[in-house]
């Protein structure tokens, strides 16, 4: 009778252990599913790079987290990308490995997450002081198909009372989210390149109209000012037809790091088209509007340009419009205001800044 009691006590509380193991899977595979949903809902990618490694950090309790990626195709080496958290970097450390490099190579062929000490055994006794300077708990690569996106390095564990080692389980659980963060980092790679110029690396045109007119409604509904400055640089077809189309480029990309130098974080530059380009300063009205494209204007003027050993100057022209408060314009008014401002620049001698100053285009 005392047998069968105890039978039947160990089996009720093994039935209690599986459906607690079954309720955690279960709740597992719902935060997996809430990840997916919000990874994929992020496509700006410094954004994405502080969701992904705020949520390891929450998912896998780890006291920091960061990601090394091969962001640009034209890039040659994985980064550390900023707002990596909670990792000690050494300044004498160049915290990018190039792609050549046997880590890399090691990694693109597997698909597991490792110890630091695993990782040496497996690849023989290489010293990757870009990694082992971090002190990461583990390693694991961020794969998308047989592409390495990137090498995502979890900090020091916090002892949740089940020891500091990850268990397989665990493991499991921090691959698939690798996974889904892989694939969240390539959606946004194919997104930044094709909304990216690639010869001055400034947004293009429709990415920034998308931008400027999301913007606009919010300082409408919030009666905030918002500016637009048009810019054209002047007479550049000398350049081409003097130095050359490889100096005429070599001009537009200078240009466009002064211009893009010259405005805050959350402003927004794009190139229009050829020689042209667009600026977008976020809750700013028409003084500072006008003192950030003077700004820019005297940027460009003073740089001594040089190709080949050629020295010249190079001068711009801007136009500038603000959506002050009470007004309602849509992206394209507004952009068009800058544009007719910028037109009598143009006639009034170039290398100069005008304020749109009529009602509406
Ligand atoms: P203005 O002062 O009136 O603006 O004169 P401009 O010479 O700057 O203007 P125009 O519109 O006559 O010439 C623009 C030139 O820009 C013509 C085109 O060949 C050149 N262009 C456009 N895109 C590119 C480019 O990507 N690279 C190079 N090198 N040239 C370009
Ligand atoms: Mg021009
Ligand atoms: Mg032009």
């Amino acid at each position: 009778m005392a047998a069968s009691t105890t039978k039947n006590k160990r089996s009720k509380s093994s039935f209690k252990n599986k459906v607690a193991d079954y309720e955690k899977k279960i709740y597992d595979l719902t935060q997996l599913l809430e990840i997916s949903k919000s990874l994929c809902s992020v496509l700006d990618y410094s954004t994405l790079i502080e969701s992904i490694l705020y949520i390891c950090m929450c998912q896998v309790h780890v006291l920091g987290a960061g990601i090394f990626v091969c962001s640009d195709f034209e890039s040659d080496s994985y980064s550390l990308q900023d707002y990596y958290s909670g990792l000690d970097t050494d300044p004498l450390i160049d915290y990018s490995i190039p792609t050549e490099s046997p880590l890399i190579q090691f990694l693109t062929k597997v698909e597991r997450t490792f110890t630091l000490k695993e990782l040496f055994n497996e690849m023989g006794s290489q010293d990757i002081p870009q990694i082992t300077s971090l002190k990461p708990s583990l390693i694991v690569p961020l794969k998308q198909k047989n592409r390495l996106i990137g090498i995502l390095l979890l900090g020091e564990r916090i002892d949740l009372g089940e020891g500091i080692r990850f268990s397989i389980y665990e493991r499991n659980q921090i691959q698939s989210i690798a996974s889904l963060a892989a694939i969240a980092i390539g959606n946004a790679n194919l997104v930044e390149m094709t909304t990216t110029d690639m010869m001055t690396h400034l947004k293009l045109k429709h990415y920034f109209f998308n931008v400027l007119t999301d913007k606009l409604d919010i300082s409408i509904s919030q009666r905030a000012p918002i500016s637009v400055l048009m810019l054209d640089i002047d007479h550049f077809k000398n350049f081409n037809d003097t130095y050359g189309h490889a100096c005429g480029d070599y001009v537009l990309q200078e240009v466009a790091h002064i211009i893009s130098e010259g405005v805050r974080t959350h402003d927004l530059a794009g190139r229009y088209g050829g020689e042209e380009f667009v600026v977008m300063l976020n809750n700013t009205e028409t003084s500072t509007a006008m003192m950030v494209a003077e700004r820019i204007r005297k940027n460009i003027e003073k740089k001594e340009f040089e190709y080949e050993g050629k020295k010249f100057s190079v001068t711009i022209s801007i136009g500038a419009a603000v959506l002050s408060e009470n007004q309602e314009l849509t992206a394209k008014q507004l952009v068009d205001n800058a544009d007719q401002a910028l037109y009598i620049s143009k006639n009034s001698g170039r290398n100069r800044v005008t304020l749109f100053s009529g009602e509406t285009a």
